[in-house]
């Protein structure tokens, strides 16, 4: 995976949908810079910490460069994507697809035919993106989850909205959120707000809702364990010992008291 730049509306496709795994930079940033000399309007969308990166490497402010972060709570190295997608099958992955109609589906696609399909807990690797399990080590020190953002706009899914909003989620389609925070931001939401449906809520809901908005993840206790395991004895293993673990505590799940008692244990 990694950031590729778009100049017309029939390649936006290649865009889309979310990726959950680290994103190469490559060259884009020296593509932003030449474009943006050149007097042409970008727009570039990453993690914070890419936007970061991409201003510090522009060292100074352009009126023609938009940004547009997405709250992000961590990403797994691509190593662990491609040993997972090893794992799950020995055709030729040319699309991967995270979320569906049917919610979190880690889908791998072969000429346009799905050859292998988990739900988030049945993929160890989806699993630990979701758990946290092995992000890359910076990710757990991030110093841009927080309330105060670093581009023109920063989007996420809506967790955490009031059950007496007017939007609410109710058939699983996805709830974004869109913070406009710049005046630029402001402006870029304005140019796409009639083709939305939206509903505005106070800021302070979104940042209750989702902790990326206010700390970075947590590195979990058998962080260390798993990176031994994985090097140790290798991704198929450490795979099993993580989705062992999903079944006992989703069976624990069923019986409030044990798992009540499980969890103090840990
Ligand atoms: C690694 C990661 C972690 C995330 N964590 C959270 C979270 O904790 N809480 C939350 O609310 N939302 C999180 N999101 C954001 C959420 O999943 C959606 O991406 C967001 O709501 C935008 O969805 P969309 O369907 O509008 O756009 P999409 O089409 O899904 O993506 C929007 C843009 O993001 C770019 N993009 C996709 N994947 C990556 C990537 N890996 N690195 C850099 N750019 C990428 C796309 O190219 C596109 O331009 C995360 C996203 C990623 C990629």
């Amino acid at each position: 995976m990694k950031h590729i730049r778009v100049d017309n509306e029939k390649d936006l496709h290649l865009l889309q949908g979310s990726k959950y795994v680290h994103s190469y930079i490559e060259d884009t940033l020296k593509l932003v810079k030449n474009d943006l000399e050149q007097n042409r309007k970008v727009l570039f969308i990453g993690t914070p910490c890419q936007i970061a990166g991409l201003k510090k490497f522009l060292d100074k402010e352009y009126e023609n460069l938009y940004t547009i972060d997405l709250v992000c709570h961590g990403v797994p190295p691509q190593k662990y994507l491609e040993e997972e997608i090893k794992y799950l099958t020995d055709k030729k992955v040319d699309k991967i697809s995270f979320r569906s109609q049917e919610g979190f589906v880690l889908e791998l696609y072969n000429n346009n035919e799905v050859i292998a399909k988990k739900k988030k807990d049945e993929s160890s690797y989806y699993y630990g993106f979701f758990n946290s399990l092995y992000y890359r080590e910076n990710c757990y020190e991030c110093i841009y989850a927080k309330p105060e953002r670093c581009s023109d706009i920063t989007i996420g899914d809506f967790w955490g909205i009031d059950e007496n909003a007017k939007l609410r989620d109710t058939q699983n389609k996805g709830l974004s959120v869109v913070l406009p925070i710049t005046k630029k931001g402001q402006e870029l939401f304005e140019m796409c707000k009639e083709k939305l449906e939206i509903e505005e809520r106070p800021v302070q809901e979104a940042i209750n809702g989702n902790t990326q908005l206010r700390v970075p993840s947590r590195k979990p206790p058998k962080y260390e364990k798993i990176k031994e395991t994985y090097i140790k004895k290798g991704y198929k293993k450490t795979s099993k010992m993580i989705l062992r673990n999903v079944k006992i505590k989703s069976k624990l799940k069923n019986n409030k008291i044990i798992y009540g008692i499980y969890k103090k244990i840990k």
